[in-house]
C-alpha cells in the first residue's frame, strides 16, 4: 500500500518549532508533511531517500534576494527554497519564475519606484500602487529611492499598515542615507504605531558614523524590543549597488560611499582605479553561474555598460555575525532572520556561513533553524512553513554538516537539487487573496497567505 508519495529515511531531523532534535523518518504526501516518527515502513511510500547521517530541517527561506532569472539557480544550489524577491515588479517574477524557476517558492514584494516617480505622491497615489502591487500578486512595497521626502516614507508605510500590506524599507531612502543615522531617523518616526521591516540591517554599520562593531552595536539597541519592527542582515562581504556614472560621477549614493570607504575619489576615474585594483567587482554571467570579475576584466565589462551592478567588500564580517546571533533579555532574536540580499549577486552564503557559525559554536544547529526558516516564515505570514509538523508544506532543506553545506533542497514534496545539482523546473508562487486571480492566470501554482498573520501584524 502506498500512501505516501516520499519518505526521507533516518535523517537528523531538527525541528525547534514542533520540538524535533531526533533521528526520524519523515514521509510526504501531495506535497504535505504527512508523518514523521522513528520507523515508517518503506512499503507504504512510492519512492525513499536515506538520509542516514544526514540533517533533516524545514526549508531554508531567504527573505531578501533579487532574483533576476539567474537568481533561481544560484539559490536553488545552496539549498534555499522558499526566496521573497525584492525589488522586481511582479510580472517580471512570474515571467522569469515560468522560464527560469527552479521548483523553489517565490514571493515577491515590489519597489516603490515601479510606479511613484514624483517625490510627493498623494495618498491615493500611494494606495492605487499598492492596489497594482497586491492585485498582480506581490505581497507588499519596498520603499526604496535616493531619498525620498520623510512625508512621503511615513505615507507610504502607513497606506501599506492600512491595507495589511506587507512593507520593507531600505533606510538609503532617507534624508540621512544608507547609515545608522537613518536607521535611527526611521526608527524613531515610526514610533510604535507604524510597522515595518527594515532590510538589511548590516548595511548601516559599515563605519560611516563610528566604528563598525559600534554601529551594529547602536543598531541593536535601536531595534531591541521593538514590536512593530521587523529585521534581516546578511552575511555576504560584498555589496550590490548601480555602478552608473552621470557627468563623470557616479549616481548612486552607496556607490559614493563606498568609493570613499575604500579611499578612492567619487569620481568616474576613481571607479575605473578601484575596478583596475580588484577593489570594486563586477558579476557576470558564465555557462550560468554568476562569477565575480576582477581588475582589466571588470573594467572592460563594466565599461560595456554603464547601468550594471558592481560590487564593493564593504561588509563588515564581525557586524554580521553580531547581528545573525545576538539576542534580547527574553532569549529573542533582535534581528529577525539571515537574508542574502543575494540571488543573482553571489553570495547566497545562508546556509555556507549560517553553518560556519554553528561549527564555531555562535549558534546551535536550532538557532540556525530558527533564524533560517522559523523567523522568516512567521515575518511573511507563511504559517505553513518553518517547519515539519504533520500538515505542514513539505518543504525541506537537507545538511551534511561536514562538508558544511546544504546537499538537498525539496520544495512542496519534489526534490529540487541534489548534491548542488539543480533539478527543480518552475516554482510556486507565493501570494495573497488579493493577487490570486492574476497568478492563476499565468498557470503558475500558488499557495495564499493571509498578511494580518505576518509578523508585522499578528
Ligand atoms: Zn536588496
Amino acid at each position: 500500500m502506498t500512501q505516501f508519495d516520499l519518505i526521507l529515511k533516518k535523517g537528523h531531523v531538527i525541528d525547534p518549532a514542533n520540538g524535533v532534535d531526533a533521528i526520524l523518518d519523515v514521509a510526504i504526501a501531495k506535497r504535505r508533511v504527512a508523518a514523521v516518527e522513528p520507523d515508517i515502513n518503506p512499503r507504504q511510500a512510492k519512492s525513499l531517500i536515506d538520509l542516514s547521517g544526514k540533517v533533516v530541517v524545514p526549508g531554508i527561506i531567504d527573505p531578501h534576494v533579487h532574483i533576476r532569472n539567474v537568481g533561481h539557480r544560484n539559490m536553488a544550489k545552496v539549498g534555499v527554497v522558499t526566496a521573497v524577491d525584492v525589488s522586481a515588479h511582479m510580472n517580471d517574477v512570474l515571467q522569469g519564475t515560468k522560464a527560469f524557476g527552479t521548483g523553489m517558492n517565490i514571493a515577491d514584494i515590489t519597489s516603490i519606484h515601479h510606479q511613484i516617480k514624483k517625490p510627493h505622491p498623494s495618498r491615493a497615489e500611494l494606495n492605487a500602487m499598492l492596489d497594482d502591487y497586491l492585485t498582480s500578486g506581490a505581497l507588499g512595497v519596498k520603499v526604496i529611492q535616493e531619498p525620498l521626502p520623510q512625508e512621503t516614507i511615513l505615507n507610504a508605510i502607513s497606506a501599506a499598515n492600512e491595507k495589511a500590506a506587507y512593507v520593507k524599507l531600505d533606510c538609503g531612502v532617507t534624508e540621512e542615507g544608507s547609515n545608522l543615522l537613518g536607521l535611527k531617523w526611521i526608527v524613531e518616526a515610526a514610533g510604535s504605531d507604524l510597522h515595518l521591516d527594515i532590510a538589511h540591517i548590516n548595511s548601516y554599520c559599515r563605519g560611516q558614523v563610528k566604528e563598525p562593531v559600534e554601529e551594529a552595536l547602536d543598531a541593536i539597541r535601536l531595534i531591541e524590543g521593538k514590536k512593530n519592527i521587523q529585521s534581516e542582515s546578511y552575511f555576504g562581504i560584498i555589496n550590490g549597488t548601480n555602478g552608473r556614472i552621470v557627468d563623470g560621477v557616479p549616481l548612486n549614493e552607496c556607490t559614493r560611499d563606498c568609493l570613499r570607504l575604500g579611499g578612492y575619489p567619487e569620481t568616474e576615474e576613481g571607479m575605473k582605479r578601484a575596478l583596475l585594483d580588484g577593489y570594486c567587482k563586477v558579476p557576470e554571467l558564465v555557462g550560468g553561474e554568476t562569477l565575480l570579475l576582477e581588475g582589466a576584466e571588470a573594467l572592460k565589462a563594466w565599461l560595456e555598460t554603464d547601468q550594471r551592478t558592481v560590487c564593493f567588500p564593504v561588509n563588515i564580517p564581525s557586524v554580521a555575525i553580531l547581528l545573525a546571533t545576538r539576542k534580547d533579555a527574553k532569549k529573542r532574536f533582535v534581528v529577525n532572520a539571515i537574508s542574502t540580499d543575494g540571488g543573482s549577486t553571489p553570495r547566497n552564503l545562508i546556509v555556507n556561513s549560517g553553518l560556519a557559525l554553528v561549527r564555531y559554536g555562535a549558534l546551535t544547529l536550532s538557532e540556525f533553524v530558527v533564524k533560517t526558516s522559523f523567523n522568516p516564515s512567521r515575518m511573511y505570514g507563511m504559517l505553513d512553513k518553518g517547519g515539519l509538523g504533520v500538515g505542514m508544506d513539505a518543504d525541506v532543506t537537507v545538511l551534511d554538516l561536514e562538508k558544511g553545506r546544504a546537499v538537498m533542497g525539496i520544495a512542496l514534496g519534489t526534490v529540487i537539487m541534489v548534491d548542488g545539482v539543480v533539478v527543480g523546473r518552475g516554482g510556486t508562487i507565493i501570494t495573497t487573496e488579493k493577487g490570486v486571480k492574476h497568478v492563476k492566470a499565468t498557470g503558475l501554482p500558488y499557495d495564499v497567505v493571509d498578511l494580518n498573520k505576518c509578523g508585522l501584524y499578528a
